[in-house]
């Protein structure tokens, strides 16, 4: 995530045996987590939320009514969550406004992976331009375009992909797994080594390949100069 950009979360969820890891979960991954446990309580709680995670069976109102009236007050990403047992139709949850869904039980990096996807492709679809900065590094989110001073650089829609990730948390080590779930697919499977051609072929393109480094047993961090004590 942007360091610009808190993202605050409102978790609608009745279950404490859920809600208290989950809030705990987004909180130590950086967001910020506002907990309520009912449907009236979320769309008294929506104002000044970016992304709503919202349980479907809730003690109060339905979950798509839920859905619905919170879409009616605001255009934020909203991801339901839904039991095993309930019949999940994602075209019905499309249509109720939801951004995306995960079935219970899921797990956080799972949930973080989707929060990530939602948020970025809500923050693409609005006019202001998103730009991540590092150093003489600027990644421009609207325009796909990467500059290093000023001078374009020409990359590929996956190289792009990895280096956007990369300048989303600079300094920060990312894992090999974390890369390849939010880069590629969150079910590919596909070689390793995948990574580390692109990232190779990155460090050639941008012409400072100490800006990409390999960090031992965990994966790669982008060091421009901004980063360096
Ligand atoms: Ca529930």
């Amino acid at each position: 995530m942007c360091d610009c950009i808190p993202v605050r979360i409102l978790v609608v969820e009745d279950d404490k045996s859920i809600a208290e890891p989950l809030v705990a979960g987004l909180e130590r991954n950086g967001f910020e987590a506002v907990h309520v446990a009912t449907g009236r309580s979320a769309l008294a709680a929506i104002s000044g939320i970016d992304l709503v995670l919202l349980d479907l069976g809730l003690p109060d109102l339905d979950g798509a009514e839920v859905c619905r009236r919170l879409r009616d007050l605001s255009s934020v990403p909203i991801i339901v969550v839904s039991a095993r047992s309930e019949e999940v139709d994602r075209v019905l949850l499309l249509e109720m406004g939801a951004d995306d869904y995960v079935v219970k039980p899921f797990g956080l990096r799972e949930l973080i992976a989707r929060i990530r996807a939602v948020s970025r492709r809500s923050a693409s679809s609005d006019n202001t331009p998103q730009q991540l900065i590092s150093g003489d590094l600027t990644v421009d989110l609207r325009t796909h375009e990467v500059t290093i001073n000023g001078d374009s650089v020409d990359l590929t829609p996956k190289e792009f992909d990895l280096l956007a990730y990369l300048a989303s948390d600079p300094g920060a080590a990312l894992t090999r797994r974390n890369i390849l779930e939010e880069v590629w697919d969150a079910n590919w499977y596909g070689s390793a080594k995948t990574l580390d051609v692109h990232v190779a072929s990155l460090r050639k393109k941008l012409g400072h390949p100490e800006w990409i480094q390999a960090v031992r047993g965990v994966g790669f961090r982008l060091v421009t100069d901004a980063e360096k004590p």
